[in-house]
């Protein structure tokens, strides 16, 4: 398939990863082979403890690194945050914002994931803002109107194809093996790619890279990546191994 967007297909560590693990991220650089730089770009996000060391491993791959969530606030009395200027500091490229496992376990709203990703924007990372129904949403027939909700309530104002990633991740696909059906995944994100036309107007809004995320493997990655407007990947279990990682990357 022809794509007018390069695909990104981004590893998020979660709270997985010691010293060792960033054998990882430089086996994935050794298997990121030329004809592959082309066409797909990747990222991985490891814990905030390993991230300055990931970013310096991975220096002339041409592999970016993120931060997995970072502060609204920009420093001081904050104990146990991270913001967004330590994480370019850090050497990251991305910051995952408004993670499912951020919004329901940390109670993250819509204002707060904004907030976020404008605080992500003012020290030049780019946030994956992430978005996506729980079952009984889906089940309740609410999941595209929760989704469009979450879009326009989490999306920076002003914000463009160089400047946001959005993540659709239902949250009852995340590391359960479960996956929506081509047919819903190509709903969804037209659905995100309309709304967002709404907010940041239609030329910006065609090259934002949606990414799709939610148990997805090198199984069943092709399938997933040819649905029309899915730009890449946010990839959780897989991307700690190295080679799963990388056949996600090649089935873009
Ligand atoms: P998973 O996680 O690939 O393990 O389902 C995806 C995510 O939470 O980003």
């Amino acid at each position: 398939m022809t794509r007018s967007i390069r695909p990104l297909v981004a590893g998020n560590w979660k709270m997985n990863g010691l010293k060792a693990d960033l054998a990882v991220a430089t086996e994935v650089a050794k298997g990121y082979a030329p004809e592959l730089k082309g066409k797909v770009d990747l990222a991985i996000c490891p814990p905030a403890s390993l991230l300055f060391m990931a970013s310096a491993a991975l220096i002339g791959s041409r592999i970016a690194t993120g931060g997995q969530d970072c502060s609204a606030q920009g420093s001081g009395a904050f104990t146990g945050e991270v913001s967004a200027a330590m994480l370019t500091d850090a050497g990251a490229t991305y910051a995952i914002v408004g993670h499912s496992e951020r919004r329901t376990l940390h109670g993250e709203t819509n204002a707060i994931v904004k907030a976020k990703a404008e605080a992500a924007q003012k020290e030049l990372l780019v946030p994956i803002v992430c978005v996506g129904e729980t079952r009984e949403e889906r089940e309740a027939g609410k999941a595209l109107a929760i989704v469009r909700r979450q879009i326009r309530g989490s999306v920076p104002d002003g914000a463009s194809a160089a400047t946001l990633v959005v993540a659709y991740e239902p949250v009852w696909a995340i590391g359960t093996g479960l996956t929506p059906t081509a047919q819903d995944v190509a709903e969804m994100h037209a659905a995100i790619r309309a709304e967002l036309g709404k907010l940041l107007g239609k030329a910006a809004a065609a090259g934002v890279r949606l990414l799709y995320g939610g148990s997805v493997k090198p199984s069943n990655a092709a399938e997933l990546m040819n649905v029309a407007n899915v730009d890449g990947a946010l990839v959780g279990g897989a991307s700690l191994k190295a080679e799963e990682f990388l056949a996600i990357a090649k089935a873009c």
